[in-house]
């Protein structure tokens, strides 16, 4: 019998106070964790910290480095920044316009997300909807816009932070399900976020069910991108609403979609508690299928062994690994961004010494500007060494598939790095690219002015 929990959330106020880093930590350490927190979001919880964190293995358990703030996170400059006014005991006002100036330097929009994939409707935005590629649009539901825990490499980090331009969401007006009613070409809605699974019953009811009538027959697969499964498993199992969760995708099932849950999983270690895999087995008997997703990230998992074993694990308790993908350009990056060159070793090693059941994982995979780009290789072609890429998603569908080299290198870390190879000036895709791009934003100009 797995025993009820009751979530217990830790923030930056709670940090000098816990227990935990108080026997662990240095004063000083602790005082890093706060510095960093007070620039990037932290959020943990009662689950993480009594389950999931070894801390035994301080501070190079990657379950810490997943939610715990490093110093290393910051650069010299901000950190000592952020630490002169905590330790000359400054207002919160002051803190807060320092930490604003860092974080407008942290990149915190990567590849266009804010317009390139927001459509427009009637002349307007729709918020909360995200529509890149033709049969896959990303809605954003507003309740869902926060984490049962933050991980310390969020690509999403900025909506975390207060700040109200940043953040990106559905509104009241719901015109999100208009816009999908009206686009049949979508098969597939996914629900992200943060986290949606971070909804009450009734909320994701008002999200889900809708979806189920008729005029919204083209939709066929609904997906839910969601870390619950590693950082609040007692979502499916013994929360009070948990039955109610199990029932409400039962019914999405038998009303003929094909319901996925795209797990966020970076390391085996969350896989071994008792009360995931109660979740994962409840999942599965109703008929959700799992699959699953995590950037590669220094200090977290870094290694082809942990990405073998996790895939290993992952099989064995019925998930389907589906995507390695690249860290990428925003927040700590420095901290965590792991070269290309890298990268496709330990996919190929990890990759190398397991089974075809586990082989479905595609990557290392950059969700960049034109699409989704794959490292497939790395090749000699009359002598010049060149990475083999491939788009497996494009803004463009017909980029997909169609091999394109870049020049090899042992640094570059994201598609905007890397020079093409052979001589030529740009890769094939980037003119259209660009074209693509300046009419979406005078669209969205247009949109604005009216
Ligand atoms: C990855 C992604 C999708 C889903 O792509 P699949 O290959 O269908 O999993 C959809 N939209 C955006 C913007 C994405 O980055
Ligand atoms: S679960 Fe996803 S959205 Fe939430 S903090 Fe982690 S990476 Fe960010």
């Amino acid at each position: 019998m797995i025993k009820s929990k009751k979530i217990k959330f830790y923030g930056l106020r709670d940090i000098s106070s816990m227990e935990i880093l108080k026997e662990k930590l240095s004063e000083e350490q602790i005082f890093e964790v706060e510095v960093v927190a007070s620039v990037l979001p932290f959020r943990t919880n009662n689950y993480v910290v009594d389950e999931l964190i070894d801390w035994n293995n301080i501070p190079n358990d990657p379950i810490f480095q997943l939610t715990f703030m490093q110093r290393g996170m910051l650069d010299e400059h901000q950190y000592s920044e952020i630490a002169t006014l905590l330790k000359a005991g400054a207002s919160k006002e002051t803190i807060s316009i320092a930490a604003n100036k860092i974080r407008a330097k942290l990149n915190p929009h990567p590849a266009g997300q804010m317009t390139a994939n927001v459509p427009i409707m009637d002349n307007h935005v729709v918020p909360g909807i995200q529509h890149k590629y033709n049969e896959t649009a990303l809605v954003f539901p507003s309740a869902g816009q926060t984490c049962h825990a933050y991980c310390t490499f969020c690509f999403r980090w900025a909506q975390f932070v207060g700040d109200h331009d940043l953040k990106f969401a559905t509104d009241e007006s719901n015109r999100f399900q208009k816009y999908l009613m009206l686009h049949t070409e979508i098969s597939d809605v996914l629900f992200t976020g943060g986290d949606p699974m971070v909804m009450s019953l009734p909320k994701l009811e008002a999200y889900l069910l809708p979806l189920l009538q008729p005029e919204f027959d083209h939709i066929k697969n609904i997906r839910i991108g969601t870390k619950s499964l590693s950082y609040w498993p007692y979502r499916f199992v013994t929360d009070k609403d948990a039955e109610g969760i199990l029932k409400l995708f039962k019914k999405i099932m038998n009303a003929g979609k094909h319901l996925a849950i795209m797990a966020h999983v970076n390391h085996g270690h969350e896989l071994d508690t008792e009360v995931l895999k109660k979740a994962v087995r409840r999942l599965r008997n109703v008929g959700v299928k799992i699959r699953t997703q995590s950037p590669l990230i220094r200090h977290i998992n870094d290694s082809a062994n942990v990405w073998a074993e996790m895939w290993r694990k992952q099989v064995n308790l019925g998930m389907i690994p589906y995507y390695m993908f690249v860290e990428r350009e925003t927040g700590a990056k420095e901290y965590f961004e792991i070269p290309l060159s890298e990268a496709f070793e330990i996919y190929r090693e990890a990759f190398k010494q397991v089974s075809g059941l586990q082989r479905t994982a595609r990557g290392p995979v950059m969700s960049a500007s034109p699409g989704k780009v794959v490292v497939e290789g790395v090749a000699r072609v009359n002598g010049e060494k060149v990475f083999v890429l491939n788009m497996l998603q494009a803004r463009n569908p017909n980029w997909v598939k169609r091999p394109f080299f870049a020049k090899y290198d042992e640094t570059s870390t994201w598609l905007t790095k890397l020079t093409p190879a052979f001589g030529e000036k740009e890769f094939f895709y980037e003119d259209e690219l660009e074209e693509m791009l300046q009419q979406k934003s005078s669209e969205h100009e247009k949109g604005k002015n009216i």
